[in-house]
């Protein structure tokens, strides 16, 4: 495993990407060597993919191809968290890795305040109730939509996330998390697109033993490439590849 070859976070047409299986492995191709497919598979998400044998073909054909390229390549998904687990409408046997990422909180009318106290909470409970392999895009990314009055672009997006979790996702808060994901064996994801978790953050998991994951989250080819913020973060707090989380070992328990 080379540290800035991998990517464990990659979206098909089959959900919401833009890239057919045989376009992401030209993207990947010289970028990757290691990477998993996780494309949308959660409880009333709308791009949802369903697990037809069309998918599992076209993964297949997809992994043996990747294979002759020096690309190993796992099929996982990513799910949603949920007040009461994770939002898998069901498991298959050829899942070999679970995303969680929270894409909804489910409360309406809600102060700020009381919203990002719900999802925080979502996180811990799950946390503390494991069966998913990676935290997905735990700060990055975040819920914000029902507070605005239109989607303002992603730059802007990423300003509003960053005062977001300035104020509310707080290092103590981390500080418990982290033990709970480390006793359940989740790693949590470093968010290539998002630029997220922040280095304090990273650090405090590092101390306390989480293992790391890394995704563009890519859902078109020129995404795949990317690579700035997790070449800085392994720079900064010299992260070794036993810091992350071996996809090539591991098999969803879920
Ligand atoms: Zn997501
Ligand atoms: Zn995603």
């Amino acid at each position: 495993m080379i540290l800035t070859k991998l990517d464990y976070h990659l979206h098909t047409s089959y959900s919401d990407g833009e890239m057919s299986f045989p376009q992401l492995l030209e993207a990947l191709e010289g970028n990757v060597n290691v990477c998993g497919v996780t494309d949308h598979f959660e409880l009333n998400h709308p791009c949802s993919i369903e697990f037809t044998k069309d998918y599992l073909e076209a993964f297949g054909a997809f992994k043996d191809k990747a294979l002759r390229l020096g690309i190993s390549a796992h099929l996982g998904v990513e799910t949603g968290l949920g007040k009461n687990g994770i939002l898998l409408p069901h498991m298959m046997s050829e899942i070999e890795y679970v995303i969680a990422s929270l894409h909804r909180v489910p409360l309406q009318g809600a102060s700020s305040e009381e919203y990002w106290e719900a999802y925080k909470s979502i996180i811990s409970d799950n946390a503390r109730r494991g069966g998913f392999q990676i935290l997905g895009h735990v700060e990055g990314y975040l819920p914000i939509l029902p507070f605005l009055d239109r989607d303002p672009g992603f730059d802007k997006k990423r300003e509003i996330e960053r005062q977001i979790i300035e104020e509310y996702f707080t290092l103590d808060w981390y500080s418990r998390l982290a033990k709970d994901l480390e006793v359940n064996d989740i790693a949590l994801e470093i968010h290539e697109p998002s630029k997220t978790p922040r280095l304090e953050v990273l650090d405090i998991m590092k101390r306390f033993g989480v293992a790391f994951s890394y995704g563009t989250d890519s859902h078109m080819p020129e995404q795949v490439s990317k690579r700035s913020y997790l070449k800085r973060v392994i720079q900064e707090l010299d992260l070794k590849e036993s810091d992350f989380l071996d996809i090539e070992t591991i098999r969803s328990k879920t």
